[in-house]
């Protein structure tokens, strides 16, 4: 699948880095184009690998809105005409989808994206997708109260969010770069597969995968959520049976981009490996267990072929809003937005210490 990236605000530009370096890496060209948009100047200023465009100056004059998602959108808003201009070229009749990457929890990604979006839909006429990124849950109240009313807009404005939450890659022990780091590396690994999988490849066989698969995938709207995992392959397909189903079981139950997330309206299956190690057979009985699993019976399965002594399986989840993780993070930041509300109404600051949702101590 053809893609043009617009990353907004930092986490939107690092990971829009990450998947156009991913992708030129390894070859496969399903990036057209790549920008990075931030009201926030220095953060634009560690991106090598896209181009970049500021936005907001008149208003914050490079220094950010820091997390004011109001603000954030407001100046997406202004600035359109800047950023509809930067895009000519990169999205051409090429590109088959737009994606519109940031952090949900921040500033200029979390307001900027939705309103970035709805704009994009106006425009054009390839589906215009947003790949959100939810906070940890020990980011801090405004975070998530920002997230959810960002998550909230995007996905009633996108033709289907791609939500990856912060804490799902999560490494005990890690500093909060390290952390992103490798989050980073594992959505481009990840992300950069599904593009990539909808391509068209010289000389293989009939299951590969194409971009009307994922697109399709896609059309059962709202939440989408994607799982990876991977082993060590046999040389002959008559020998990962096994290999096959257990890779689509681990990408599925331990491997998703948001936890829990198992229902969904649509699925796509796409076993990557040599073609001579891929097992046919394997591949349709992972596809009808997924199907069974996922309680949907529009599942399509595919093989994609890459040069590597692993089997990796890429489940795709299309429509699967209906997660208790998700649930658990919405109450969050309802709690969260809430708790701000209740701060702003008392005004006066002695009441902080009369307030009564605190008991004393006798
Ligand atoms: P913005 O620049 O105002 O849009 O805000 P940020 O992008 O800095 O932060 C928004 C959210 O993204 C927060 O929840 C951060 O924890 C998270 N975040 C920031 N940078 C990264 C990153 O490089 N990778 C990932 N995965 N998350 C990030």
């Amino acid at each position: 699948m053809k893609v043009a990236l617009i990353g907004v605000g930092q986490a939107g530009g690092n990971v829009t880095e990450r998947l156009a370096q991913f992708d030129a890496d390894m070859g496969f060209g399903a990036v057209q184009g790549a920008l990075a948009i931030n009201s926030a100047e220095a953060d634009l200023h560690s991106l090598e690998f896209v181009d970049t465009l500021l936005i907001g100056a008149d208003r914050v004059n490079g220094h950010g809105v820091g997390a004011d998602n109001e603000l954030g959108a407001e100046i997406m808003q202004a600035d359109i005409q800047q950023v509809v201009n930067a895009l000519d070229g990169r999205v051409t009749s090429r590109a088959d989808a737009i994606f519109v990457v940031a952090g949900l929890g921040g500033g200029t990604g979390s307001g900027g994206s939705p309103a970035l979006v709805h704009h994009l839909q106006q425009i054009y006429d390839v589906p215009v997708y947003a790949l959100g990124i939810l906070p940890g849950r020990n980011e801090g109240a405004l975070y998530q109260a920002n997230a959810g009313r960002s998550l909230k807009t995007l996905a009633r404005e996108a033709d289907s969010t791609l939500l990856i939450d912060n804490d799902s890659w999560h490494e005990q022990g890690e500093s909060v770069e390290d952390a992103f780091d490798r989050i980073n590396g594992k959505i481009a690994q990840r992300v950069g597969l599904l593009f990539a999988s909808g391509e068209a490849v010289d000389g293989v066989g009939e299951s590969v995968v194409d971009s009307s698969e994922v697109i399709n995938t896609f059309r059962a709207g709202g939440i989408s959520v994607l799982g990876y995992a991977s082993e060590i392959a046999a040389e002959e397909a008559s020998e990962n049976l096994r290999t096959v189903m257990s890779v689509s079981r681990q990408a599925l139950l331990t491997g998703t981009s948001l936890p829990d997330a198992t229902r969904a309206d649509a699925a796509l299956l796409v076993i990557a490996g040599k073609p001579e190690a891929v097992p046919r057979k394997g591949v349709e009985k992972a596809r009808r267990w997924l199907e069974e699993e996922t309680d949907s019976m529009q599942v399509r399965g595919g093989d994609f072929p890459l040069e590597s002594d692993r089997l990796g399986a890429l489940v795709l989840l299309g429509g699967a809003e209906r997660s208790s993780r998700l649930d658990e993070f919405m109450e969050r930041a309802r709690e969260a937005k809430r708790a701000q509300e209740d701060e702003g109404d008392r005004e006066d600051p002695a009441d902080a210490l009369t307030d009564d949702r605190l008991e004393g101590l006798f």
